[in-house]
């Protein structure tokens, strides 16, 4: 139970399996799926394969705040390749393309395409991803991009669930609030802090400062996420 006074479901895999590979984009997105997944006895390991996240300096505080919960849980974590070079050659032509649009479904369709594969050869049928708990997200089209990238392999699921049901949003600033996460600012990519930064000159804010803030007891706001 948390302070929304939801209780968390038991949650079942589908298809009877127990078995999950858990593409995760950040630890504030993830916390909640995390233990969520913890108290339904589902045995999973997670996946970090983002090669969106832009600048490195940016995308190594991500992954430490991600690693360093799963070590707290005991979670396997799967490091993935910083596929920088390939995600920036395949974003080509959609510079300028807006968020939840063209260039998002590239994004999703090649993190979730490599997380198939590794869950193909690594025995895990069922896939899903923190991605779809962020209300910054379009939820349709993540679902979209993860049944395409699972139907790709034979015998691989991705799971749609939707983490924001029954107070999972609210216990996921909770639970950021609580481990003091690194709060992102921005979705991800050199183009999504170009964006957020402009939006932020012309509404006299400041610039984003990569690695300034963090959860805590003063506030923080749905993850930006990636
Ligand atoms: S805005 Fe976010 S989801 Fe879209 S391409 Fe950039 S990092 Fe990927």
């Amino acid at each position: 139970m948390d302070n929304t006074g939801l209780k968390r479901e038991k949650l079942e895999l589908p298809n009877g399996e127990n078995k999950l590979l858990l593409h995760s984009c950040c630890a504030p997105c993830s916390g909640e799926v995390m233990e969520a997944l913890i108290a339904s006895d589902i045995d999973f390991t997670i996946y970090f394969y983002n090669p969106n996240i832009h600048p490195r300096k940016e995308y190594d505080l991500r992954k430490d705040e991600n690693i360093k919960f799963a070590e707290k849980h005991n979670i396997p974590f799967v490091d993935a390749d910083y596929d920088v070079d390939d995600w920036f050659a395949r974003a080509k032509g959609m510079e300028h393309e807006p968020e939840r649009g063209i260039r998002c479904t590239m994004c999703f369709d090649m993190r979730f395409e490599r997380t198939a594969l590794y869950a193909y050869e690594n025995g895990f049928p069922i896939i899903t991803s923190s991605l779809g708990i962020s209300r910054w997200k379009n939820f349709e089209q993540i679902n979209d991009c993860g049944i395409r990238a699972a139907d790709h392999y034979p015998g691989i699921t991705y799971w749609t669930y939707n983490w924001r049901k029954k107070g999972g949003s609210s216990r996921m600033l909770d639970i950021s609030k609580r481990e003091q996460f690194y709060m992102q600012e921005y979705c991800g990519c050199a183009y999504s802090l170009r964006d957020t930064n402009h939006w932020r000159l012309q509404n006299g804010r400041e610039r984003i400062e990569i690695g300034k803030n963090y959860y805590g007891d003063e506030g923080g706001t749905t993850p930006a996420c990636s």
